[in-house]
């Protein structure tokens, strides 16, 4: 990064939020041990930086708006896997963005958080025929993966009208990136239409000129691990396919194009990079018309928006040395880590030490483990971590998890999920919490793990042998 002087304004924005999210979330961590969030009976909790979401929804924003013609409609929809949780999706309805979902569950997440249909996009590969004719009721925006769904959606039209913006979704083929997992525009990635398997782009083309009503077309070139420049290559070969319908058609059919989400996001640092406003120049310089006004525009970003306003901090509950290496014992593990646990080479994790009373840990570097409470040895947040020694009674914060970690609870040794609290400042030094999510009590542990059921299959073995 170069000197203040030759950075662009937003750049210098961006620096400036970056630092003061740090020291939110050095405030945070204090006020949680402070307040009894965290606790010896309650060592584990998940923390959301609700300024910082909101600033990362206005950059996001503040980004399109800087280069889309006047009056262009933009609709930025959350990716709910992300982080579903309804106070998140309430809080980002409230800084004007959507919610694009891809299941009944992630639906009624957005519908409980008060979202209305035309603020929500449908995607998913594998949609029920039940789901797609709410979908289609309700005048929510369904992008169709395949065939056999716009077959579906072609009966649903004929027996009502709907007000749901349709598209395809079509996966342009250009590539992947490091991560194989979160690579959808691989040459067989299992999403959308293979616009370069042989026929695909005829059917495609065929497909709109038969269907009126398909207004949109929908492309999510890439998540983590992708570069920049792939991403802009798959909105363009999107881009190119729209003015090709347009063109053979006649009229300007395709109105709207849903260029995806996957900005990928730095886990190395706390620098925001790349930013909402380097991604929206470059497609601006990759894709000269995405922004003329004459499509409108839709977005589906997930990690981007939420993964840097997370944290987790769990307790070390005991501290001893292996091998000669000392080991952190904490709470933090593969139910809030899964990711990271079973892939830590695609997903690195930053841990941040702070002691007791939750202030930034001093001392000398030290290479250490820090573990994860699962019964299994591979249940490590990070291996050979270089950070202050974690002494039992510290805390241990697993960085940059507001997105894909402790909201995607993995129930492994019946491991409780964690409550997860929003903070802000409270103006005079301090920090106000909002529950966002209850602890897990074991008696919801159990009742999950078919507690009400205790004698059913003891009963049928009796009833079969008589
Ligand atoms: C997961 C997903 C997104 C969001 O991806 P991020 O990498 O979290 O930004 C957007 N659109 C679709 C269709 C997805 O499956």
């Amino acid at each position: 990064m170069g000197s203040h002087d030759d950075m662009t304004g937003d750049a210098m924005d961006t620096a400036v939020h970056d630092a003061e999210r740090v020291a939110r979330r050095d405030d945070a961590v204090r006020a949680a041990v402070e307040q009894g969030l965290l606790a010896p009976g309650s060592p584990l909790v998940g923390l959301l930086d609700v300024t910082g979401i909101r600033e990362s929804a206005a950059a996001l924003r503040a980004a399109f708006d800087a280069l889309v013609a006047p009056g262009t409609p933009v609709l930025h929809a959350f990716a709910v896997k992300a982080t579903p949780l309804v106070p998140v999706l309430r809080l980002l309805r409230e800084e004007g963005i959507g919610a694009e979902v891809a299941s009944p569950g992630e639906l009624a997440l957005a519908r409980a958080a008060g979202l209305r249909p035309e603020m929500t996009v449908l995607d998913s590969p594998a949609k029920t025929p039940a789901e797609l004719r709410e979908a289609l009721a309700l005048g929510i925006a369904v992008n169709a993966d395949n065939p056999q769904e716009l077959d579906r959606i072609d009966a649903l039209m004929r027996s009502a009208t709907s007000r749901s913006p349709l598209g395809i979704r079509v996966n342009p083929q250009v590539g992947g990136g490091s991560i194989e997992a979160t690579s959808t525009a691989t040459a067989t990635s299992k999403f959308g239409v293979a616009l370069r398997d042989e026929g695909a782009r005829e059917w495609v083309v065929r497909a709109y000129q038969d269907r009126p009503w398909l207004t949109r077309l929908h492309a999510h070139t890439g998540s983590q691990g992708i570069p920049l420049s792939l991403m802009a290559q798959g909105v363009a070969a999107a881009y190119a396919l729209a003015e090709e319908i347009n063109r053979r058609i006649g009229r300007r059919q395709i109105t709207t194009l849903d260029i995806g989400g996957g900005l990928p996001v730095n886990f190395a640092s706390d620098a925001t990079t790349p930013t909402y406003a380097q991604y929206a120049r470059l497609l601006g310089e990759a894709v000269p018309g995405l922004f003329d006004g004459r499509y409108g525009l839709v977005t589906e970003f997930g990690r981007s928006l939420l993964a840097k306003h997370g944290t987790v901090v769990a307790r070390v509950e005991y501290a001893k040395s292996a091998g000669g290496r000392p080991v952190a014992v904490t709470h933090a593990g593969v139910q809030v880590a899964t990711r990271t646990v079973y892939a830590p080479g695609s997903w690195p994790l930053r841990i941040g030490a702070y002691d007791g009373k939750g202030r930034p840990k001093e001392g000398p570097a030290v290479v250490q483990d820090v573990a994860g409470p699962a019964c299994f040895s591979g249940d490590l947040l990070a291996e050979g971590a270089t950070l202050p020694l974690l002494e039992q009674g510290d805390h241990a914060a697993a960085l940059d998890t507001g997105a894909y970690y402790f909201a995607h609870h993995y129930a492994y040794n019946s491991l409780a999920r964690p409550g997860i609290y929003g903070f802000t400042p409270d103006g005079a030094g301090g920090i106000d919490f909002a529950t966002v999510r209850e602890a897990q009590s074991l008696d919801e542990i159990v009742a999950e793990s078919g507690g009400a059921h205790a004698a059913s299959l003891t009963t049928l073995t009796t009833s079969k042998r008589r």
